[in-house]
């Protein structure tokens, strides 16, 4: 979902704050540097080894006594007198000691060495004290420690999964439950207007008129009526929903709070239920105003059809919430609640009941005019040549969504651009359309001669039946130049049809046979180049017969699961018998439809062998060039 408006005020987290946060790492730092220097005395005692305090101090007679500490470490003193001169010329008679230190390995071997060193060399013994210097801060540093990585830890996750919930500023753990939704009011104003949503006349003019409730609500609440509470706006991705809404929020001129449905959802149970109490507190403090949620599917889905897992149970108790927040507010307190969803059938039945969203705004995908209209929006701030016609890119275009539209546009302009042009023409309008449908040309792909041949006579195989059948879309362009996965496509002007017929569909189901067929007719041989074609045939076969009840022996029957009941439970709606009836009546369908195309390219075969040819010396084949080889069509004529 495009989404270019600005991100409410976040505040740069400067590097002040970085320190002020991590502070007391740094303390913790200090305080064990500091208990380590207490621990271990002073700095200035210069650690040696056995050998050389055995030699050139305990021989020498100048070792005046020895403390072990913690049963690991030796501290040695030096007899005064001996200090300042000789050896020890470094050390100051005022230094009090200990002088040297060495680690031992244990306290037994140590006192053994000593002890037969001070015999063999006649020496006075040496007093030796035992200490034990225990250091409390490091004990209660070794305890505590672990707890504080791990709630360091959990505050480093928090502070993760709170950004998309905590709202501005620094890390707040009590903003866990916060709603964090986008706020577009007084200070963040949303720029988007209605003279931005091209089209969509119908719903523009349903949803101006919550504009007006939440402007006007006396008007109608004078005659005794009562103001909507909810309403959803129903559409296939990218008909615009989202930017249906941010024109309301920049038209109404009243806070407008925006939250995408999955954002309730955290992986913390309970998140969602007071992020749908706090988005409600909100807009209720700022009356009249309005709550967008969009794809509120990610909540709102239908409770029966999800299986009771932890992740649905946090749902549900975020759906319930939303559900009594709807009925507790009066339909006087002047809150608009709106959603968005692409799949109204998957929606909770409580949530479309009258009293909550009982307002459903349909956006249908665009028809030309409207198609138009959108072009001629995204083409304002586009440089354009004066030969580009949005009538003819509308007409190209059926089926396209506005986002698609919107992104042909910038797919042009960044053409043209690469071409050092510096006006966007017609034909980068039509290159960025054929990148859309087909994805990028892939020119360096390296096809062998045997493979090139194959490809060309499959489009051609696709392009022939197409062109003798009568309920077919009018073919515009056959290529073999590799794009995207594919190594060949037939470009069709599709018509907009809302019904289909038997026989449309069936000669839909010969001209994506077609690719197969040709390899068939001319090669006597068949490759896996046609899998997608066989898929989309198996597919609409099957709906033919399973979902639209087009096949005489299956009947007017239709196994549609229109609410996800079965898709859910992974039952099928009928029985083993009917299942092998299905499968069997499928296979008949295509097997008929098969003999059929062939019949067809075995008929026209010249006409195949000629375009093949073509493509293969052309790589692309447009209408004009088709016409030549097949003739005119004959039942169709082109829009
Ligand atoms: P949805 O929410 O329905 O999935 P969006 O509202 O996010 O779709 O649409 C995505 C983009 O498509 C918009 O930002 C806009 O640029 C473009 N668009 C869609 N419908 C229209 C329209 N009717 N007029 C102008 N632009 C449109």
């Amino acid at each position: 979902m495009a989404n270019n408006d600005p991100q409410p005020s976040k505040k740069p987290s400067s590097p002040g704050n970085f320190f002020q946060g991590w502070w007391w790492v740094y303390l913790l730092i200090a305080i064990l540097l500091i208990s380590q220097w207490w621990m271990w005395g002073t700095p200035a005692a210069k650690e040696t080894t056995w050998l050389d305090f055995q030699n050139n101090m305990l021989v020498q007679n100048d070792v005046s006594s020895i403390v072990v500490l913690n049963q690991e470490r030796a501290e040695i003193y030096i007899k005064p007198e001996r200090l300042g001169s000789g050896a020890y010329q470094e050390i100051p008679k005022e230094n009090e000691g200990p002088h040297f230190f060495m680690n031992i390995g244990s306290v037994e071997q140590f006192e053994t060495k000593l002890e037969e060193v001070t015999l063999a060399q006649e020496l006075d013994p040496i007093p030796v004290k035992y200490q034990k210097r225990t250091n409390l801060l490091a004990e209660i540093l070794a305890w505590t420690l672990p707890f504080l990585i791990i709630i360091a830890v959990w505050v480093f996750i928090l502070r993760r999964v709170g950004r998309g919930g905590g709202g501005a500023g620094g890390f707040n753990p009590f903003d866990f439950g916060k709603s964090g939704a986008q706020v577009f009011d007084d200070t963040n104003t949303s720029k988007v207007t209605f003279q931005d949503v091209a089209g969509l006349d119908e719903a523009k003019v349903e949803v101006m008129e919550i504009v007006d409730f939440l402007k006007n609500p006396e008007t109608y609440t004078r005659l005794g009526a009562k103001i909507p509470k909810g309403v959803i706006l129903v559409g296939p991705p990218g008909a615009g929903k989202t930017l249906m809404a941010k024109a309301v929020a920049g038209e109404a001129k009243v806070p407008f709070f925006s939250i995408s449905g999955s954002e309730f959802v955290e992986m913390f149970v309970g998140v969602g239920a007071s992020r749908v109490r706090d988005l409600f507190r909100k807009a209720k403090e700022k009356a009249p105003s309005i709550i967008f949620i969009d794809e509120i599917d990610a909540i709102g889905r239908s409770r029966s059809k999800t299986f009771s897992m932890q992740s649905n149970d946090e749902r549900e108790s975020t759906l319930n919430q939303l559900l009594t927040e709807m009925d507790g507010f009066g339909t006087n307190v002047g809150v608009i609640v709106m959603a968005a969803t692409n799949r109204a059938d998957m929606l909770d039945k409580a949530l479309l009941r009258p009293g909550r969203f009982d307002r459903h705004i349909y956006l249908e995908l665009p028809n030309v005019d409207e198609r138009k209209a959108i072009f001629l929006v995204h083409m304002r701030p586009l440089k354009l040549h004066s030969a580009t016609d949005a009538q003819t890119l509308a007409a190209q275009t059926p089926g396209f969504s506005g986002a698609d539209i919107a992104n042909i546009c910038n797919e042009a302009a960044l053409i043209a651009a690469r071409r050092k042009k510096d006006l966007i023409e017609m034909e980068d309008f039509t290159e960025a359309i054929d990148r859309i449908i087909a994805g990028l040309e892939k020119k360096t792909k390296i096809i062998s001669g045997e493979e090139k041949n194959i490809v060309a006579y499959h489009e051609a195989g696709h392009a022939t039946v197409s062109w003798f059948l009568k309920h077919t879309d009018s073919l515009m362009k056959v290529s073999i130049v590799p794009r995207g996965k594919s190594l060949g496509a037939a470009w069709y002007l599709p018509e907009e049809h809302h019904i289909f017929t038997r026989q449309q569909f069936l000669d839909r189901i010969c001209a994506a046979l077609g690719g197969r067929a040709a390899e068939d007719v001319v090669f006597n041989e068949v490759s896996s180049g046609a899998l997608d074609d066989l898929e989309k045939v198996t597919k609409q076969a099957f709906t033919m017969v399973a979902f639209y009840g087009l096949d005489p022996e299956m009947g007017n029957i239709s196994y549609y699961d229109s609410n996800g009941e079965y898709e859910q439970s992974l039952q099928k709606p009928y029985s083993e018998a009917t299942a092998q009836l299905i499968d069997r009546v499928v296979r008949e369908l295509v097997a008929s439809s098969y003999a059929r195309t062939k019949q067809i390219l075995i008929e026209h075969r010249k006409e195949l062998e000629e375009l093949a040819r073509l493509l293969l010396q052309k790589e692309v084949v447009v209408r004009e060039e088709l016409e030549q080889i097949f003739g005119p069509r004959p039942q169709k004529t082109v829009s």
